[in-house]
């Protein structure tokens, strides 16, 4: 087994709602973790928590209970200096490159700011050679530090979100959608550059998508969250060809080319997803479940381990 990177233990985030004894429970006692050299995808339907995980896991918000150690340092308690000296060693790709880069910078204002901020002895010559060398290893050309980020394509800016990520030569990235704001013609480059930047950089990926098909192409495991908890996780393999968890199967069943159900069919979900202010009682899956029992309704699963190491939250006998 190799190096965990990253150990999350009972994670909660909770925001306020308009009822005070009613909090919204966006993350809801998740334990996992990440292995160094990995690339962990995070699937489920928007509002099921992944994005807020992504920030809790680079320690940008306060959890509300829970655990999380990087190289087994206490993340959760770090604040100051100490967080700022950690920062450089963990990155966010975010979903929108049009909002996440300054308009009012040009690429190298917006590139070179990591290194002023970190590393204050370089010269503006070594930056501005740090900062070329970047922009060159997200396939842009050296001209393109002059530009501003309304002179870019999608893509293009996206590349620059990257290069911003791996200036300062990080080990863990949270890529959150970091394709889905892009045309399909343009999110197989980015995605071939994040597979190649891994490799150079030995990088750890959480990558965060609502998108199958990218996370198969992508990830070693897989962990599929629902209403703000872990409902399965475990290796790329036991997700897509045994999807043991219901909400696995319904999931998966939503793609053509690799829909492979009993019936070879699409499980439709009925219903909406439940609001996370008064999610429902024992299984939160349960009021969607085509399997739904008695006990689903009153206790909630643990995560079981499988004999392949996959971990499934369910009442089901599974095998
Ligand atoms: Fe369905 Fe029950 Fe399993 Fe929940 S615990 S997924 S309701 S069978």
């Amino acid at each position: 087994m190799s190096e965990v990177l990253l150990d999350v233990r009972h994670l909660k985030k909770y925001f306020p709602s308009g009822d005070r004894n009613r909090p919204v429970k966006a993350v809801d006692d998740i334990s996992f973790q990440i292995f160094r050299g990995e690339t962990l995808g995070v699937v489920g339907e928007s509002g099921c928590g992944k994005s807020t995980t992504g920030r809790l896991a680079l320690n940008l918000m306060q959890p509300t209970e829970g655990e999380i150690r990087f190289e087994g340092r206490r993340l959760d308690v770090m604040r100051g200096k100490t967080m700022r000296e950690m920062r450089k060693q963990m990155q966010i790709i975010f979903q929108d490159p049009y909002a996440s880069l300054d308009p009012r910078k040009t690429v190298f204002q917006t590139l070179a700011e990591p290194f002023r901020i970190h590393n204050r002895e370089m010269s503006r010559e070594e930056i501005h050679r740090e900062v070329t060398r970047l922009i060159g290893c997200v396939g842009l050309r050296p001209e393109h530090i002059y530009r501003y980020p309304h002179e870019f394509s999608g893509g293009q800016r996206q590349r620059v979100g990257i290069a911003r990520a791996i200036a300062l030569n990080p080990k863990f990235v949270v890529c959150d959608e970091p394709v889905s704001a892009l045309d399909v013609s343009i999110q197989a480059q980015v995605i071939n550059l994040l597979q190649d930047i891994k490799q150079e950089y030995n990088l750890t990926y959480m990558f965060i998508s609502h998108d199958l098909r990218i996370i198969k192409h992508l990830c070693d495991r897989v962990m599929v969250m629902y209403l703000g908890t872990v409902v399965e996780i475990g290796s790329k393999e036991a997700i897509y060809e045994r999807r043991r968890h219901p909400y696995t199967q319904a999931l998966l069943s939503a793609i053509p080319n690799i829909r492979q159900t009993d019936t070879g069919k699409r499980i439709l979900l009925t219903g909406d997803i439940p609001s996370p202010i008064n999610p429902p009682s024992g299984c939160p899956f349960h009021p969607r479940c085509r399997y739904c029992m008695d006990v689903c309704k009153r206790e909630k699963p643990a995560l079981r381990e499988m004999e392949d190491g996959t971990r499934v939250a369910c009442h089901l006998e599974l095998v």
